[in-house]
């Protein structure tokens, strides 16, 4: 695609330059230049009257009709089947039942075929299912290889990734392989039934605005979308499902494993917790993080955190919550000294139960908190502290 102006018909009166949300766009002797970080959103073409500005797609409109079904990418590591893709079938059942297609898991890995049950029960119609030596562990580019193959053979309209760090590193290798489109980070899905088309939205602008996403031209519709947003439909023992094993030929991978290292800094995984207890810069230095992981510990909880605290280091960045972070959907969300930026509401307002404790009675947070608590955190932590060690030995 590309812009261009026409410049008989420019008569430099800027609504253009407002219209920009790069600021992408100049006037100059009273005619707009379009600068190089335009994205080609097209704002500016809606807003001119003299119809000066004008986009091109020089793209060829694929035939999209033989494209049918919804897959969910499955992501597995040793035989456990990561929450996400329960998610993500719960939503590509809804989305399968309005176009009136199937359903479908893919599983890659070895020795896996027990999970095959798994997904048919939270909702699948069918688990392609590839078994290899080399899939053992997830390497990327075999990964991508074998779903490249499955997608060209079997011709899915729609690909589901979990916002993941596997799935935000496979997903865009094999869109950019197929040559299709991919939204990134999704928080909802629709359809658009009248042109079978996906409606991916997801925050932009720095969370600012949400934006909703379509890929008309090609296929498969790919998407990642975030963790626990979605909902898992229950597991029901009596679903039927297929099974369809696929043969992978001349699989490859760059990659060598020598070894894997555990992530510990994480006692409880935060996706998953029940209870998450977070710190914010309003903790003033790294130190101070024993007072919320004292707090987080007598709960049972994970241990959350702030960008903030997260950029100035005081507690490693797989605790972040937020739209460059994690999204939780815990019973129980504690802020403390957190301000509630909109960036940070993305990731946990959500949560059954908010508790915010903040010095300041105007900070955002309250305004998404079931039970705001106005006080400094290094009073009012330690008092709930004592409270908890109290109700442990009564
Ligand atoms: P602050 O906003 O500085 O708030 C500190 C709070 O602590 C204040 O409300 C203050 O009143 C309170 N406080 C201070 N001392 C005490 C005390 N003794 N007792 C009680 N309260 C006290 N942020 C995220 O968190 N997650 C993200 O994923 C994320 N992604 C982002 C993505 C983009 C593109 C951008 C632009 C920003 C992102 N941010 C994210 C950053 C976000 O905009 C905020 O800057 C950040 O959340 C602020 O963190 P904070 O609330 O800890 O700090």
């Amino acid at each position: 695609m590309s812009i261009k102006v026409i410049l008989e018909k420019c008569n430099g009166c800027k609504l253009c330059v407002k219209s920009c949300p790069y600021q992408a766009i100049k006037v100059f002797e009273k005619k707009a230049i379009i600068e190089a970080n335009c994205n080609l959103c097209g704002a500016c073409v809606e807003v001119c009257k003299s119809n000066a500005i004008v986009i091109e797609d020089k793209r060829k409109i694929e035939d999209t009709s033989g494209y049918n079904g919804i897959w969910v990418f499955t992501e597995q590591r040793n035989k456990n089947i990561a929450s996400v893709v329960y998610e993500l079938l719960g939503e590509g059942r809804k989305l399968a039942d309005s176009l009136g297609t199937y359903l479908a898991a893919v599983l890659l890995g070895k020795n896996i075929k027990d999970g095959t049950d798994k997904l048919i029960g939270h909702g699948a119609d069918k688990v392609f299912l590839v078994e290899d030596d080399l899939l053992k562990d997830h390497l990327d580019d075999a990964y991508a290889q074998v779903m490249v193959d499955l997608i060209n053979q079997y011709k899915p309209e729609t690909v589901l990734f979990g916002a993941t760090v596997v799935g935000r590193s496979i997903a865009p290798k094999i869109a950019a392989i197929l040559k299709t489109g991919l939204t990134a980070d999704c928080t909802g899905l629709e359809i658009d039934l009248k042109n079978r088309l996906l409606l991916q939205t997801r925050p932009a602008f720095g969370g600012n605005i949400m934006a909703t996403i379509v890929c008309p031209n090609k296929r498969p519709q790919m998407a990642t979308v975030r963790p626990r947003v979605m909902k898992k439909l229950d597991f029901s023992s009596s679903r039927q499902g297929e099974i369809i094993k696929f043969e992978p030929k001349n699989l490859s991978s760059k990659i060598n494993v020598l070894n894997f290292v555990e992530d510990l800094t994480e006692k409880v995984k935060l996706e998953e917790a029940d209870v998450i207890v977070s710190g914010g810069r309003g903790l003033g230095k790294a130190d101070n993080f024993k007072l919320i992981k004292e707090f987080a510990s007598l709960l049972n909880a994970a241990v959350g955190a702030s960008r903030a605290a997260v950029d100035a280091e005081w507690i490693p960045y797989s605790h972040q919550v937020g739209q460059t972070g994690k999204t939780v959907c815990p019973k129980l969300y504690i802020a403390c000294g957190i301000s509630g930026a909109i960036q940070h509401l993305a990731g946990m307002q959500t949560s059954e139960t908010i508790v915010a404790i903040n010095k300041d009675p105007d900070a955002p947070i309250f305004s998404v908190a079931n039970y705001g608590i106005v006080g400094d955190l290094f009073e009012v932590v330690p008092v709930l502290i004592s409270k908890l060690k109290e109700t442990r030995c009564s």
